[in-house]
């Protein structure tokens, strides 16, 4: 087969695609479909992926400082194990370790940053509550100003690596708006519940955050951290891994697909051979590289600082959706195996039914897209 993935990349983002593929293959995917069966994430893992440099790799100073499409090629290749895996490195990179970059104080990140990078210290992000998830800014955690710190009530909902982390980014109404705070778990009331019970993203934690009388001190507000748009450019940071990642996911269905249809046999001939296989087989490569080649533009475009969030919720809508087809349709191929665990196409398929919802779900980010068409907002 020709490599139609084989996109324009530079030496060094294919060293960095190589060399992720190359561990994911050899460490990750003997791991994942025990990890998705048992709904534990491969923990074991973690050190492994800070020596590899995937956390932060794009941030400077702190991190290795690589280009945007190389991070997206990592996602891109994580994801092609799991959504969740990759779920992980954007939680960790993407939300807790940009916030505290991006919005935090020299402090703030001379503290964390480091430690993070290695992953000796992980982050989670807390902005959805049960009541308040398209809509965050109707959020009812509370910090009130209590001395020289401030005392946080309230609840989070869905929050990947909640149990794990050492640090948790929470976003609560003050009596001046939205703000965020970098808050140590160990901080007497806190405390979080795994979300049990899931069917998809199994291999990734998610968790319940609850804060009963969190007292923090006053170093532990982000200073940039203001306004729910604060909140959301941390989240458009992650939905450009998403665009990769997914690119990833559709394409381990695609090739366990394309490999079944040459060896599994059905009217004496390869299923492969015949024209609605092939018709399959033919949609499925075109989504996946019109994917890519857009992957590949948002990256170019914010290496180039001219990257708009519209442009980030176009690719996250349009390249989850292909993702989910993709799974879709390879597991059609698989007939009745499509729907084993010991196939890795349902696993994928699972997992995509979050990924078009969180960070933002596809019908919102449609009307991200409506409203920067008409000038009109069909959401507030
Ligand atoms: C496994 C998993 C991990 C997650 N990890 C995190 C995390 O780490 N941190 C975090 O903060 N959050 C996380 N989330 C939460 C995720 O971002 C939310 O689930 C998502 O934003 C949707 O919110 P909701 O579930 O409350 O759905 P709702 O907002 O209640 O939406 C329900 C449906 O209504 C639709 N809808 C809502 N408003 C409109 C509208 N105006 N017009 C049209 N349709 C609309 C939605 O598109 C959706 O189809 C995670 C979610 C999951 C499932």
């Amino acid at each position: 087969m020709l490599n139609y993935f084989d996109v324009e990349l530079t030496d060094e983002e294919r060293l960095v695609q190589r060399t992720t593929r190359e561990w994911v293959e050899a460490e990750a995917m003997p791991l994942i479909a025990d990890a998705f069966e048992k709904g534990t994430f491969p923990r074991q893992l973690v050190p492994q992926m800070a020596e590899l440099g995937f956390f932060g790799a794009s941030l400077p100073k702190y991190g290795a400082g690589l280009p945007y499409s190389c991070y997206g090629l990592i996602c891109q290749e994580l994801e092609r194990c799991d959504s969740g895996l990759r779920s992980f490195i954007s939680v960790q990179s993407s939300l807790a370790m940009h916030a505290v970059y991006a919005l935090g104080s020299e402090q703030q990140q001379d503290r964390y940053l480091p430690k993070m990078v290695k992953g000796e210290l992980l982050g989670c992000f807390g902005l959805t509550e049960h009541d308040h998830g398209s809509n965050p800014s109707g959020m009812e955690t509370r910090a009130q100003p209590d001395g020289d710190g401030w005392v946080i009530n309230g609840s989070k909902m869905w929050i990947t690596n909640g149990t794990i982390a050492d640090l948790a980014i929470v976003w609560a109404k003050t009596p001046d708006g939205i703000r965020g705070f970098a808050v140590e778990t160990d901080t007497p009331g806190f405390t979080a519940r795994v979300v049990e019970h899931k069917l998809s993203l199994r291999a990734s934690i998610t968790a319940e955050l609850h804060f009963e009388d969190m007292r923090v001190p006053g170093t532990a507000l982000l200073p940039g951290a203001k306004g729910v748009g604060s909140a959301l450019r941390c989240l458009n940071e992650a939905r450009f891994g998403i665009a990769w990642g997914t690119v990833g996911a559709a394409m381990a269905c695609f090739e366990s697909a394309l490999n079944y249809s040459k060896v599994r046999e059905q009217f004496g001939r390869p299923i492969g051979g015949f024209q609605l296989t092939q018709l399959k087989l033919a949609d499925m490569l075109t989504g996946i590289t019109q994917a890519q080649l857009v992957a590949l533009q948002l990256a170019r475009l914010k290496d180039g600082g001219r990257l708009r969030s519209q442009q980030v919720s176009l690719a996250k809508r349009a390249n989850s959706m292909m993702a989910l087809e993709v799974a879709r349709t390879a597991r059609t191929i698989l007939g009745g195996n499509g729907i084993s665990l010991e196939h890795p196409i349902f696993r994928h398929l699972v997992n995509l039914e979050t990924v078009i919802t969180y960070e933002g779900t596809h019908e919102i980010h449609t009307l991200v897209l409506g409203q920067d068409l008409t000038g009109i907002a069909a959401y507030s």
